[in-house]
């Protein structure tokens, strides 16, 4: 099989994000990026994620022509395949219609992290709603993305990034959680995210672990 590697951890990542409950049916997608052949295995349309091999994940060049696998790439490669045009940095991408993320989503204002954990991915500013699948799409979640690591999506989910797939999947999980703790504590009326300055010294405090 032709990108075995990359279309194991794009099955293994769907997979765990249904499990964790971040996706849901069909919906949400994963890609995953050959660095060395600039290719990028992604989920395939419309397939449920039970019994999905990994010969069943597409692969694309990163204009979005199919290469590989049996079934049509994700409605929603043109997002992926921006982001990765965009972004050399970028090797892995997780979209999801996360319950959360969807709510904090609607009003179109940035989400703001709560804990430490969540603080390495902010901003997490949200792009307005256009159709899935769309140009205008895919153009504003690159805009809105800009050098960060998520974005909502109004009235869809989140986008977010990493090096690898591992560090994407971590955004997405915190990203939810973000936004799961955002969405109750608006509700009590008690919502106090971290401060600018929380946000910059964590980073901080990442940077230098990062760098030893
Ligand atoms: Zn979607």
């Amino acid at each position: 099989m032709k990108y075995e590697t990359i279309r194991r951890q794009v099955l293994g990542a769907i997979l765990d994000a249904a499990g964790m409950g971040l996706i849901h049916g069909t919906s949400g997608n994963i890609a995953v990026r050959d660095f060395q052949d600039n290719v990028i295995a992604i989920t395939p349309s419309g397939r449920p994620y039970a019994g999905l091999t990994a010969e069943e994940i597409a692969v694309v060049d990163l204009e979005g022509h199919w290469l590989e696998g049996p079934y049509q790439p994700s409605s929603e490669t043109p997002m992926h395949t921006a982001v990765f045009r965009a972004r050399p940095d970028v090797g892995a991408a997780v979209h999801t219609h996360g319950l959360y993320c969807t709510v904090m989503a609607m009003d179109g204002e940035e989400l703001k992290p709560s804990t430490p954990p969540q603080a390495e991915f902010a901003p997490i500013r949200t792009v307005p709603f256009e159709l899935p699948g769309s140009a205008a799409l895919a153009r504003r979640v690159v805009e809105t993305l800009g050098p960060d690591r998520a974005v909502l999506l109004q009235n869809h989910g989140c986008f977010c990034v990493g090096k690898d797939i591992g560090a994407a999947m971590t955004a997405a999980v915190y990203v939810e959680e973000a936004a799961q703790i955002a969405c109750y504590a608006r509700l009590l009326g008690t919502f106090r995210p971290l401060s600018e300055q929380n946000i910059a010294d964590f980073k901080a405090i990442i940077a230098s672990n990062q760098a030893v």
